[in-house]
């Protein structure tokens, strides 16, 4: 193995800085499985994470990007195997160890998963943790018993990564699914996804004195937090769900019990980072059958490496559609 691309984040005297630079194989972090990285993604943390906002790298130097897809190299586990086409998203990558955004990444097998049959590296890719996590919210708000035939099911900041993909899984299952966005411009975007309505951000985002509202969903999934939360809880139809997973509106939540003791509504934490494998893979499984490739493909951007950090102020600001996959080879 020779030098190779990687891009590096550094912090000395509180002073952060990161740039693509050559590095040398031994300066990775230990590992049990070498991976030649294919692809990576692009989610809000790699936005954080590369601009060198607090909250996301525990450790420097660190290479950021939270998922990764590539080849096995080299494995110390009987589980993997060279040649293995194999799958991360979001474990602790970026945070405490190494991600993505390199030409080779090292990680313990327990974080990493085969890559799902029938679907390419860069299809796993364009599903990442924003992906992984639309999924995940389908299967609990599933757990507690959504089934489709009944209300509508809210998807909040569905133009971006977690609601396009969350819009079109839904969709793929039948459900009516009710996109909320604050771009109306892609009000048909986000009907070929699968969305048979589309509503302004502000119904859902309008601050209001009344505890309870009329009851109108069976199901949410919420990317924003703050008031669109709030909202969200107060219009839940009795017995509904929330699968709660960003913040990309804001991390408080204004809220009183009445949603919870009058009509049994559910709020449902998803952390897709702290997913046992076997889980992970239950989670894939799910991916390949309910989420149809070509609607993926539709809703997905492929970036050079170089392009992370002018990406990274735009997914922060609410300006990315969709997904975009990270050509580390570009
Ligand atoms: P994106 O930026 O792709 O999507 C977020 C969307 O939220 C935007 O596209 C926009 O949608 C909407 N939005 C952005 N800013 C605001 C705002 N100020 N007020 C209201 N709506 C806003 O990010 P991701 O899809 O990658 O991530 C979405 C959220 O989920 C993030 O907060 C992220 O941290 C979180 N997340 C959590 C995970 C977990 O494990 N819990 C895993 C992955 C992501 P529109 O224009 O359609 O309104």
């Amino acid at each position: 193995m020779s030098k190779f691309k990687a891009l590096i984040a550094t912090q000395e005297d509180g002073k952060f800085h990161a740039s693509i630079e050559e590095i040398e194989p031994a300066a990775l972090p230990p590992g049990e499985v070498l991976v030649r990285v294919a692809y990576s993604s692009l989610n809000y943390k790699d936005g954080l994470a590369v601009l060198g906002k607090p909250g996301v790298i525990r450790r420097f130097p660190m290479v950021p990007g939270v998922d990764f897809a590539g080849t096995v190299v080299e494995s110390h586990k009987e589980v993997f195997q060279p040649g293995d086409e194999v799958v991360v998203t979001g474990c602790g990558t970026s945070e405490i160890y190494w991600g993505g955004y390199a030409q080779y990444a090292r990680l313990d097998s327990e974080f990493i998963v085969p890559l799902p049959k029938g679907m390419s590296l860069k299809q796993a890719m364009a599903v990442g943790t924003a992906g992984f996590t639309a999924m995940q919210s389908v299967m609990e708000l599933e757990r507690h018993g959504l089934k489709s035939g009944g209300r509508e099911v809210v998807v909040s900041g569905a133009a971006g990564g977690v609601g396009s993909v969350a819009v079109a899984i839904l969709g793929k299952l039948g459900y009516r699914v009710v996109a909320s966005t604050g771009r109306p411009q892609f009000g048909l975007y986000l009907r070929g996804l699968g969305a048979s309505d589309v509503i302004g951000r502000e119904v859902l985002a309008t601050p209001s004195k009344k505890p309870l509202e009329a009851e109108r969903w069976a199901a949410g999934i919420d990317n924003v937090g703050g008031e669109t939360l709030a909202g969200m809880l107060r219009m839940m139809a009795i017995g509904g769900s929330i699968a709660s997973c960003g913040l990309a509106g804001g991390a408080a939540l204004n809220t009183t019990v009445f949603p919870f003791i009058l009509r049994g509504v559910n709020l449902l934490g998803i952390d897709s980072s702290r997913v046992p494998n076997a889980r992970r893979r239950e989670i894939w499984s799910r991916i390949v059958h309910d989420l149809p490739l070509d609607l993926l493909d539709s809703l997905t951007v492929t970036a050079s490496l170089e392009k992370v950090f002018p990406l990274g102020e735009q997914i922060l600001a609410g300006k990315i559609r969709g997904r975009v996959v990270v050509d580390v080879n570009a």
